[in-house]
């Protein structure tokens, strides 16, 4: 696989040069599997098969694969998909939202936590969505500040993670593009939605030495990862590969 395509800036600490995922990622809901999974009763053998895969396909982090193998998928979609909860694939998690698949997920993480010298303190999350990726974040973050737009799913992700006791992450109904100024300096900003440009607000929010991973159709039109850096020469931004996530938006619903 080449590397990321249509870098701008290089930022020390990404990983130019490695097979990392390089393929355009999509987190539209793929076509059923036709391999069930067979999650049984014990569902850790599936998971660590899926960790494996990701793995092999580059996911090197060992925080962000421990975690992977550590949160159970399944229990954040719906019933009648379970059996495609360890497949790399993106699901529906209702009102037209998806749950992203797990490559896209740990990529995610892995350049949000990829270079730092020390571990992450408050992270802001735009989207919580099913609240997968939350728990993953609460695994390597001191502090989880997730917004989500939607109220069923905000409150559907309150009690898929209620159960987990991470008592760490925080949930919260609002518009992510103003982001959350109460949680503020974010060592680590992360966002599930792709607007056409980085909201300010974000920008704002980071931390001096933060990073922000999110997609965005920028210049080309084309939605791709973005990473931004904040460093003591201003904000750094490297765009990576092409990425199929759902729309910002603005406003409650
Ligand atoms: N990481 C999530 C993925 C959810 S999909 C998971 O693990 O399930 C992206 C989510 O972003 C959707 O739930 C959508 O409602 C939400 N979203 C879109 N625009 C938003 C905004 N401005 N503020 C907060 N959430 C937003």
């Amino acid at each position: 696989m080449a590397a990321p395509a249509l870098t701008t800036q290089p930022v020390p600490g990404l990983p130019y040069g490695r097979p990392l995922a390089a393929a355009a990622h999509d987190s539209r809901p793929a076509a059923p599997a036709l391999v069930p999974s067979g999650l049984g009763l014990d569902s850790s053998a599936v998971r660590l098969a899926m960790v494996s895969r990701l793995a092999a396909q580059g996911l090197s982090e060992p925080a962000v694969l421990q975690a992977l193998a550590a949160v159970e998928r399944h229990r954040f979609v719906d019933s009648a998909l379970v059996n495609q909860a360890y497949e790399d694939t993106s699901l529906p998690i209702g009102l037209g939202q998806t749950i992203s698949k797990p490559s896209v997920v740990g990529r995610m993480l892995e350049l949000l936590i990829q270079g730092r010298s020390r571990p992450l303190g408050r992270v802001l999350e735009i989207g919580t969505g099913c609240g997968y990726q939350s728990a993953l974040l609460a695994r390597l973050a001191r502090e989880v500040y997730s917004l989500e737009r939607l109220r069923a799913l905000h409150e559907k992700a309150r009690d898929k993670l209620r159960p987990l006791r991470l008592h760490n992450v925080h949930l919260i109904l609002g518009d992510g593009m103003l982001g959350y100024p109460k949680g503020a300096p974010y060592d680590a900003i992360l966002s599930a939605a792709g607007g056409d440009s980085i909201p300010q607000a974000w920008l704002d929010q980071l931390a001096p030495g933060g990073r922000l991973v999110a997609p965005a159709a920028l210049a080309s039109g084309r939605q791709s990862l973005v990473v931004i850096d904040k460093t003591d020469q201003g904000c750094v931004q490297t765009v990576l590969e092409a990425v199929h996530f759902v729309p910002l938006k603005s406003g409650l619903a």
